[in-house]
Parts: structure tokens; C-alpha cells; sequence
């Protein structure tokens, strides 16, 4: 068995070496981005410290990757397999919040923040592929990492577009993860989804004075809505619909509402269910234009594929999690993460266990264990637009340990996390494991091959539509500021 080789285990103590004799950069950087949220495809000043730090540690640098500003690519090495390092950078509106205290104390109330820890999800997966390229150097090895830096995870799906654009065709592995409460490999469990604006365009017309001479937009958009709820019983209890009336065509009650806009976010188990449900949502649309004497028309935003998982690789990632064990929290670390957990229901935190399927330990704040894969209930978790990269090539992610157990995915809580001590071991670690498990693939093409079979396996004749559409733009930012060549 490979694993069983000396030279092996020894690669993995040698990498494991080179993400710690680096990890204060990317420790830096984590914290520089976290100091400056920026929303997606908005986040310049975040996408250019990956770039200086890249620069510097001798990557050779795409920026604005498949045409968005924001993106970039950094490669290192030379022939061999290509292995694709994912990152992310972007913010959330409204979790601004000050590090490393327990209570809700926003530093710009309404503010940007990292309630999501891409900050340390882009400077972790910077630093694996920085380890792997000293490994590759030092002992001369074909091979090439790239370091993905992707945008707008949070709605604007880059991941979607860099497929489109081809960014992926020539890659053999592609390795990411995320920051969670307990360390293991990702259950390769995520939704489908496309958001689009529904504009409805009436007529205005004085609501007492002249009614019938007014068509409602605002009409169509809660007639369409009505629709909406009612399909809800006739689709599958996987499948997620949710909207937010976001132009609701002005505030005054006495004038009919000449324009109103909905944004609908469609979630189901694949894309061709997605694609089902889609096209009933835009039937109910048009019978509410039809209802309403307006007229209706979409606005394509975003959409991910579902995730599709990997065995072989999988099982690679698992091996090198246990082999390193939970990361090595201390009792500062366990009382900061238990003064976090003091702000959570005990239901946060009940679930946060019960999701992995393990019995809930009152009294421990963070992850001391390594969850084996495929474990849990199966709970959806909403999409990512790794999934679309999934379809594409062989695709494994981690949840790297990073916050208190019980922490809700985007709240402030997770923004308070996200510059602590805990958060840089978690991130060092999930580096390690991302970096070894490359080195891997690098050193044993029938790990590859393997990796590839399953892949083949599992999409069969399965055709893959990507689910932005070829005419669709990325929903671009304007820069703030010129930002440097
Ligand atoms: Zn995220």
C-alpha cells in the first residue's frame, strides 16, 4: 500500500514543515483581509494582499482571472499533474464585529464582515499551495499548484464563471475547505441554485382618483409569490425556494405601483431538478404578468451546481486528517471559545454535535476530535459554487476547526473568531492537511487515476449544463479607488 512507504511518511512530516516555517505571512494576511471586508466581486484591497504575498513567494501571477477584476490565479512549478488550491476572500454585509470579544460590538454598526472566515479560508489555501511549491522546488519533482483566488463565493458564484472561461479545463485535482467547528472532511452535500431578479413594469396611475387606469407591479410580485407558496407542496422536500422583494415600487400607497422587482433564490439536490423547478417558478411568474396586465422580465444573477463528491480522495484527506490529528488548542483557546458558546442557545450548540452525528459534550467549546467521513445526518447546507468546479474535475474539501462549536454559520460570532488564535491553528492545520494530501497526488499518479475513475463513475452520461447561462456577465463591482497594476 502507498501509505505504507517510508518515503511517504516522511514527505508528509517535510510538508508539514514547510506550512509552519511560513505560517506567519499567511497568519498576516488572514488578518489584513479580515480587516478589510469587502462584498463580492467588490473585494480589491483583499484580492491585492493575496497578490503581494503570491508575488513575493515566487507565484506567477494571473490577475483578473476569467475577465473579473477581482480574481486571480497563481501557479508554481512546472509539467507534471496540475493541482488546483481554491480560495476565498469576500465579506458579508452586516457582520461587522470586533475581534476577539464575546459580545455583539459591531466596528462600523451595518458594517461588512468576515462572518464567514474567508479571510482565513483564502490565506489557508494560500499557504498549502505555497508549502507544495517549496516541496516541488527543493526536490526538483514535476508538477504544478495553483492557487485559485476566487471572489463573490457569497452570491456571485466566480467559481462558475472560471469554468466557464475555461480556467479549470487543463487541472487533474482540485483541493479546498472551510472553516467550521470540527475538523473532517466536507460531506459532499450542497444545493443546486440560481438566483434571478423577477422586474415586473406596470402602470402609474393615482390609486384613488384613477385606479382602474393603473397596473400594479407590486401586484405581480405578490401574486407571484402566492404562486410560489403554493408549489411548494408539489416539489421535492429537498428543494429550497426563498425571495426578497427588493424593489418594492416606492412608499406611497396612493400611487400604483408602476415598477416592482423580486429576487427569487432556487435550491435543489441537482441540476436537473434545478433546471425542473426553475422553469416552473418562470411559468408562475408569467401567469402573474398575465393576472396583472404587466409585464414581466429576468435578470439572471448566479448559480452553483451541487457538489459532487470523491471517494478515493475522500479517503486521502481523511488518512492525512488523523495521521495530524485535532489541532492543538489550548485551555485560552477553549475559554475564549466558551465564552462565545455562552452567547448561543443550547440548541446551537445540541446541533452543532447532532449534524456529525455525535452525542452533545456540554463543557467542550472546541473541536478535540476528527470526524470520519460521510458522517451525520445529511443535512443540506446550502450551496457553494465549488460545486460547479465539481462537475468539472475532481473536486475534495475540508472543514478545517476554526470556531467554537455551536457558532452559526454568518453572524457576528464568526467574525469575532476570525483573527483569534484558535482561527490561525485551525487554518494551519486544514493547510497541512490540503498541502500533504496534494503531495500525494503529486507523488502517485494512481492516486489520480483513481480519483479520476470515481469522478467518471459517479456523472456517467450525466451531461453537465453549467448553471450560468453563456450570455450572463459576472454581476461585476466598480473599484473604489484606482487599484496598482
Ligand atoms: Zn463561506
Amino acid at each position: 500500500m502507498f501509505h505504507g512507504k517510508g518515503k511517504v511518511v516522511n514527505s508528509t512530516s517535510e510538508i508539514w514543515q514547510l506550512v509552519e516555517a511560513r505560517r506567519e505571512r499567511f497568519f498576516s494576511l488572514s488578518d489584513q483581509v479580515w480587516d478589510t471586508p469587502e462584498l463580492n466581486y467588490g473585494e480589491w484591497r483583499s484580492s491585492a494582499a493575496h497578490a503581494a504575498v503570491l508575488e513575493a513567494e515566487g507565484f506567477r501571477l494571473s490577475r483578473g482571472a476569467g475577465g473579473m477584476p477581482t480574481a486571480l490565479i497563481g501557479e508554481a512549478g512546472a509539467g507534471g499533474p496540475v493541482i488546483a488550491i481554491l480560495g476565498e476572500y469576500d465579506a458579508l454585509p452586516g457582520l461587522s464585529q470586533q475581534a476577539g470579544v464575546a459580545r455583539h460590538q459591531p466596528l462600523a454598526p451595518g458594517g461588512a464582515g468576515h462572518g464567514c472566515g474567508h479571510n482565513l479560508l483564502g490565506s489557508g489555501s494560500a499557504l498549502a499551495a505555497s508549502a507544495l511549491k517549496d516541496y516541488l522546488q527543493r526536490h526538483g519533482l514535476a508538477g504544478r499548484v495553483r492557487y485559485y483566488g476566487c471572489p463573490a463565493e457569497e452570491g456571485g458564484s466566480s467559481k462558475g464563471f472560471m469554468v466557464r472561461a475555461g480556467l479549470f479545463d487543463d487541472v487533474d485535482i482540485a483541493i479546498s475547505w472551510h472553516p467550521a467547528a470540527f475538523a473532517g472532511v466536507n460531506n459532499a452535500i450542497s444545493l443546486a441554485c440560481n438566483e434571478l431578479n423577477f422586474h415586473f413594469a406596470g402602470r402609474a396611475s393615482h390609486a384613488a382618483a384613477a385606479p382602474h387606469l393603473g397596473r400594479s407591479a407590486l401586484d405581480a410580485v405578490e401574486l407571484m409569490n402566492v404562486g410560489v407558496n403554493y408549489m411548494r407542496e408539489h416539489m421535492p422536500s429537498t428543494a429550497r425556494i426563498h425571495y426578497a422583494i427588493i424593489d418594492a415600487g416606492g412608499v406611497a400607497p396612493n400611487l400604483v405601483q408602476a415598477r416592482a422587482v423580486v429576487r427569487y433564490l432556487v435550491r435543489a439536490r441537482d441540476l436537473g431538478t434545478l433546471r425542473g423547478l426553475l422553469w416552473r417558478v418562470e411559468k408562475i411568474a408569467e401567469g402573474a404578468a398575465l393576472m396583472t396586465e404587466t409585464t414581466m422580465t429576468r435578470q439572471f444573477i448566479s448559480g452553483d451546481a451541487n457538489l459532487i463528491g470523491n471517494t478515493p480522495l475522500e479517503a486521502l484527506m481523511h488518512r492525512h486528517i488523523e495521521r495530524l490529528g485535532p489541532p492543538g488548542f489550548d485551555d485560552a483557546d477553549r475559554a475564549f471559545a466558551a465564552e462565545i458558546q455562552s452567547t448561543l442557545s443550547e440548541a446551537d450548540i445540541r446541533v452543532s454535535f447532532e449534524r456529525f452525528g455525535l452525542t452533545p459534550r456540554p463543557g467542550v467549546a472546541l473541536c478535540d476530535t476528527i470526524i470520519p467521513p460521510g458522517s451525520g445526518d445529511g443535512t443540506l447546507v446550502g450551496s457553494t459554487d465549488v460545486g460547479t468546479v465539481s462537475w468539472v474535475v475532481p473536486t475534495v474539501q475540508m472543514r478545517g476547526a476554526t470556531y467554537a462549536i455551536g457558532t452559526p454559520g454568518h453572524s457576528w460570532q464568526v467574525t469575532a473568531q476570525g483573527k483569534s488564535p484558535a482561527a490561525h491553528k485551525g487554518m494551519e492545520h486544514a493547510a497541512k492537511v490540503m498541502a500533504a494530501t496534494a503531495l500525494d497526488l503529486i507523488l502517485d499518479a494512481g492516486l489520480i487515476e483513481a480519483a479520476k475513475a470515481d469522478f467518471r463513475a459517479r456523472l456517467g452520461a450525466t451531461p453537465f449544463v453549467n448553471p450560468i447561462p453563456d450570455d450572463v456577465e459576472p454581476p461585476l463591482e466598480p473599484a473604489p479607488f484606482a487599484p496598482a497594476e
